[in-house]
């Protein structure tokens, strides 16, 4: 691991650890879109004090002679901790914290440190420093330019798609491209690798793109395993019920349906709520996978009667092939009198004009 100091495109910097250059690109593309960023390795001092966010006061006179007594100390306030504040970090006036923060200043911000370290007198002038501020804000400028050049040539540049797509910087874009081709140098098996199914008939290697296009219609009607009458869809339906479908899902979406929650505005799913149904599918998935790697090799007859179980139950009448669905408005045969707007049998007000029914 190596601490990094980065350095992003407004007047804002990050001291994070990474392995190397690429996962750092990784770390940072998770917080913002890492274009413009510049870093460096950060080998300087060190100093930095982190604090509990509560009040204690303590009541005990010095001159009291004895050792402090339980008593006396007292917890004054701890509702920032109560709702879930962390650990408060802080850089006190240590001499050790101070060369550190001249380090951090002179890489991220040169121009302004230029003024403010070297200042003749106690406060510094400010047309100087709004002009050194202007010199160290270039970068957002920069990136900014460079974000619009990626737009105009991700017509013709596969990478320069691929960064406007996930929003990311070109040197990210271009890494990933590199990895789905099976071109990037060094250990490749820690990001994924290439196992030679990224070519096309040609032998031609996919790029990233490429290959999340690859054939998707094609893909809906493939045997699974050369089964005569399953087919990957079979599979993925099958799985999407009972990993998706029947999960925390079901009960997000249990309820009478509500023209509220299709206002864009507002969100229809809390982030808490979210968190939970990632975190839930992906424990069912995973378990899942490792069900069909231990049947599928072993006893693929168990895996298949697993798949037909699960499909009468869940996903019989489903569509086999189909990659989209229109979503339309509700159609009841009821209609708001005054607004004309499709109205559920069991609304007791039209949700739009809120006129009572
Ligand atoms: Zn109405």
């Amino acid at each position: 691991m190596a601490l990094y100091l980065v350095r992003w495109p407004d007047l804002s910097c990050t001291l994070v650890t990474a392995h190397d250059e690429d996962h750092l690109g990784y770390l940072l593309d998770q917080v913002g879109n890492p274009e413009g960023c510049r870093w460096t390795e950060y080998h300087g001092p060190v100093f930095i004090d982190f604090h509990l966010p509560v009040r204690v006061t303590i009541d005990w006179p010095e001159q009291a002679g004895r050792p402090l007594s339980p008593e006396a100390v007292r917890i004054e306030d701890l509702s920032a901790l109560a709702q879930g504040e962390a650990i408060q970090a802080d850089v006190d006036a240590s001499e050790t914290a101070y060369e550190m923060l001249k380090a951090i200043m002179e890489f991220a911000f040169p121009a302004t440190a230029n003024v403010y370290y070297n200042a003749l007198e106690e406060s510094l002038d400010e047309s100087q420093l709004r002009d050194a501020l202007m010199a160290d804000l270039t970068p957002l400028t920069e990136a900014s330019w460079r974000r619009a050049h990626t737009e105009r040539t991700a017509k013709d540049d596969p990478a320069a798609k691929l960064a406007v797509e996930i929003d990311t910087s070109m040197g990210l874009a271009k890494h990933w491209e590199a990895i789905a081709t099976g071109t990037h140098k060094g250990d490749d098996d820690k990001f994924g690798g290439n196992d030679g199914l990224a070519e096309d008939e040609a032998g031609r290697m996919l790029s990233l793109l490429e290959l999340l296009n690859f054939e998707t219609a094609k893909s809906q009607t493939i045997p699974l395993r050369r089964h005569p009458e399953l087919t990957l869809r079979d599979e993925a339906n099958a799985i999407t019920a009972h990993v998706f479908r029947n999960g925390f899902l079901e009960d997000l979406h249990s309820g009478l349906p509500s023209p509220l929650v299709t206002n864009p505005r507002f969100a229809r799913i809390s982030d808490p709520e979210m968190k939970k149904l990632m975190i839930e599918s992906s424990a069912k998935l995973a378990h899942w996978l490792y069900l069909r790697e231990l049947l599928l090799e072993k006893k693929p007859e168990a895996y298949y009667e697993l798949l037909r179980v699960i499909t009468l139950r869940a996903s019989r009448n489903w569509d086999r092939e189909a990659q989209s669905y229109d979503v339309s408005a509700p159609e009841y045969d009821q209609s708001c009198a005054s607004c004309n707007y499709p109205l559920h049998p069991e609304w007791r007000c039209c949700p739009v004009c809120e006129r009572p029914i």
